[in-house]
């Protein structure tokens, strides 16, 4: 059936169009990159396996171990056990968001390094494993920040470096009455509103504005501005979708350079009621006054909106 009126979805490699949103399968949290099936994800990142390969071996280079006089096969049961009970994991993120796991698992005679991509807290795609006994090699995959609570973790919303974001669960608790259908049309607007006010941002940010690393050192102040922001602005976005700016200003110290500004950038959603319901696209800290501006755009209200 051929219609405009549903939102869009294509695998990223073969770029077939697929129905929902449910026919993509990914491989990364936080990345939007979805694809139509196991084989393009192969396809999709078969240059990476060959790019870690080449990171091998100009590392073993680096340290003399290109004969390295141990099996560095590891076969998929051992695969599984590194990734089911590691000893160290390390993750490292860019600022895409996409996220690289180097799990690490020490034997009695070697160390066993399998470098991953993860969904929803499992390991979703393999780009490297090699076993060495070579402390130098393994301290080189200790690289990006140490995740210590993987398995206390397990269970909990995680959100990407302190992003705030609406998770399905806290969407659908708002949402009990609503048609289902509906609703996910509206997460789906959500999530595509997401990306698209990320992917601006990511390019007005200046390098010295907070590192996204630290974002979550500032969610404190998502519900404050909410409650009480000091300028709330109306837009539409090109696409004619009502949106809502939050800003508050936040000082940490007496001087004016210690001070930055949280903005929560929300989408507002219709119902047949007459209460205006508002949704939590994005959030952001930010010391730089011009990406500030960036949201003072549009009507600035002045009435308290119902979230
Ligand atoms: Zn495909």
């Amino acid at each position: 059936m051929t219609t405009l009126k549903k939102p869009l979805y294509f695998c990223n490699e073969c770029k077939k169009v697929v129905g929902h949103l449910d026919d993509l399968l990914f491989v990364d949290e936080y990345s939007l990159k979805g694809f139509c099936s196991e084989d393009c994800i192969e396809d999709f990142y078969f240059p990476l396996i060959k790019y870690y390969e080449v990171m091998e071996s100009s590392l073993r280079k680096k340290l003399n171990l290109l004969d390295e006089a141990i099996n560095q096969i590891v076969d998929q049961e051992m695969v599984e056990e590194v990734l089911s009970t590691p000893d160290e994991i390390y993750r490292q993120s860019n600022e895409l968001h996409e996220t690289y796991y180097n799990f690490i698992k020490h034997y009695s005679h070697s160390s066993v390094i399998v470098v991953t991509s993860v969904y929803r807290k499992e390991a979703s795609f393999v780009f490297l494993t090699t076993r060495t006994s070579s402390k130098a090699l393994i301290n080189e995959f200790r690289t990006g920040e140490e995740v210590r609570d993987w398995f206390s973790s397990l269970n909990e919303e995680e959100v990407p470096t302190g992003m705030m974001s609406v998770s399905e669960e806290e969407f659908a608790a708002g949402m009990e009455e609503a048609d289902a259908d509906e609703d996910m049309i509206f997460l789906q607007l959500l999530e595509s509103k997401k990306s698209k006010v990320l992917a601006d941002i990511l390019i007005k940010r200046k390098d010295n504005d907070i590192p996204f690393e630290d974002f979550s050192g500032y969610e404190s102040c998502f519900q404050e501005t909410l409650d009480q922001p000091d300028e709330v602005f109306e837009t539409r976005d090109n696409e004619g979708d009502k949106l809502f700016h939050y800003i508050k200003s936040f000082s940490m110290g007496t001087r004016a350079d210690e001070s930055f500004f949280y903005i929560i950038i929300c989408l507002k959603r219709n119902s047949d009621n007459a209460t205006t319901n508002v949704y939590p696209i994005l959030a952001l800290p930010t010391i730089d006054m011009e990406m500030c501006q960036e949201f003072r755009t549009g009507t600035r209200l002045t009435g308290p909106l119902q979230n």
